[in-house]
């Protein structure tokens, strides 16, 4: 799949970005689970929090970084 940051390809649930090195993990809403999740993940797998920023997320990051 193509990381969303840089458009290159990565592995499915790889932490980062091989090409852009940059995190495609997102962290979770509950202030206590704060458990980082893989961006597209729909809820968290630790909590079961609907995880609905992580599009933003990953919207900001690249605001940020480009
Ligand atoms: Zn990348
Ligand atoms: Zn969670």
């Amino acid at each position: 799949m193509a990381c969303p940051l840089c458009g290159a390809n990565t592995f499915v649930g790889s932490e980062k970005c091989d090409a852009c090195g940059r995190s495609l993990m997102v962290q979770c809403e509950n202030k206590r689970c704060n458990e980082k999740q893989y961006f597209l993940t729909d809820v968290c797998t630790a909590c079961g929090k609907k995880i609905k920023h992580a599009e933003q997320q990953i919207t900001d990051l690249r605001k940020g970084t480009m």
